[in-house]
């Protein structure tokens, strides 16, 4: 069977490979494994690319979240609010650090925070909102900024998913996703749409008070070697993948168009099948696809999967599957099934398609074919 990957690492790889290569071989030859000068060289690079005064690198996408909260001293009872239809490293920390998560539903458009939910949520106690850019679409930031003005809340933008995506004001000032909030935070998870190649995160703001705390934070809580002010941790890029993300980043525009296009050529071959809910791409933003991810609507998604994966050899898998208030570790006598329609919904009828930066059109052909032939037999 012609097996389709989900990610096609291998392929990516292939069109740089000299480059990489020559990359790694160089911190090989200086044995400067760790803060080599293709880490400050990388943290340079893609402030610039992002417009930001500051850019922090750290271990993973993980840790970046949870340096974030504790840099803007964050305390045990401080609640923070993110969706509940995400991945789970958000509130994973929020929970590590003793903080409190308040989860609330999202867009049915969008799969991001939903205003009005996040403004019901905010009492005394809130102190931070984590937006999600989910799939590779940037949440709506204008009055997620205003209204954490107007009740004195930090913004942490998790954009592990959306680096490179551009957010449009009203005012038609653009600026790219995850340089809007107080402080941002991304992986470079191998899959993700700037992917090194192991683990990998990143810390990005404006703000030079907080950059210092960021980088005293991620390095032990140390800003004079051997003087620790505060409790920190110990979350580094390594040298290695710096070195391959130098050669990566300024590919990131187009690996990102290419994935554009290969959701023009989903969305186009089903745009009259009444059982697929194609992404809604805002207007707001660029949609970076991250994940392509549908809605079914009135099919049975289990059977639907199977088919996919068994009989036509397409990955098919379901991003999320469990909305967070619902997750074994994360169940709170405050949240019962029902609190959040959009996110349940959701988790019981998405499933996303293989999306990557190396989709030809013979495979799309073959995805979309398969899928419609799907619909046509039943
Ligand atoms: C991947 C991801 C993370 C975590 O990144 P790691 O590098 O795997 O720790 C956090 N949030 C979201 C939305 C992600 O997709």
């Amino acid at each position: 069977m012609n097996m389709i990957p989900m990610v096609d690492l291998k392929g990516q790889y292939e069109q740089i490979k000299t480059e990489i290569n020559q990359a790694i071989q160089g911190v090989l030859e200086s044995t400067a494994y760790i803060n080599g000068p293709e880490v400050s060289q990388f943290q340079a690079a893609l402030a610039q690319y992002l417009n930001v005064n500051h850019v922090t690198t750290c271990a993973n996408g993980t840790d970046a979240l949870q340096i974030a909260m504790m840099a803007l001293g964050l305390k045990p009872g401080d609640e923070v609010i993110t969706p509940s239809f995400t991945f789970v490293a958000t509130v994973e920390v929020i929970a590590l650090l003793g903080l409190t998560p308040v989860v609330v539903d999202v867009n049915p458009d969008t799969f991001t925070i939903d205003i009005e939910s996040f403004k019901r949520a905010i009492t005394p106690k809130t102190k931070a909102v984590v937006p999600v850019h989910l799939f590779g679409q940037a949440a709506d930031m204008e009055p997620i900024m205003n209204i954490a003005k107007e009740y004195n809340l930090f913004v942490i933008e998790d954009n592990a998913q959306a680096l490179g995506a551009d957010y449009r004001f009203s005012d038609g000032t653009v600026k790219k996703v995850g340089s809007i909030g107080h402080v941002g935070a991304t992986s470079f998870f191998p899959s993700k749409n700037l992917g090194c190649y192991g683990d990998g995160g990143a810390l990005f703001t404006n703000d030079s008070q907080l950059a210092a705390q960021i980088k005293s934070v991620a390095n032990h809580g140390m800003t004079v070697r051997y003087y620790h002010d505060h409790v920190g941790v110990n979350s580094r890029l390594d040298t290695i993948q710096a070195a391959i993300l130098n050669v990566k980043l300024p590919h990131l525009d187009s690996y990102n168009t290419k994935r554009r296009q290969a959701a023009d050529y989903y969305d186009s071959a089903f745009a009259n099948c009444k059982y697929l809910q194609t992404p809604i791409r805002s207007s707001l933003s660029n949609h970076i696809f991250h994940q392509y991810t549908l809605v079914l609507k009135g099919v049975d998604r289990k059977a639907f999967q199977s088919y996919l994966q068994d009989e036509k050899g397409i990955p098919a898998p379901i991003y999320y599957p469990v909305p967070l208030h619902m997750q074994k570790a994360y169940q709170d006598s405050r949240y019962k099934a029902g609190d959040f329609p959009v996110t349940e919904m959701l988790c019981e009828s998405v499933i996303s398609l293989p999306m990557h930066t190396e989709l030809i059109e013979k495979d799309l052909k073959y995805i979309t074919e398969s899928v419609l032939s799907y619909f046509s037999k039943s």
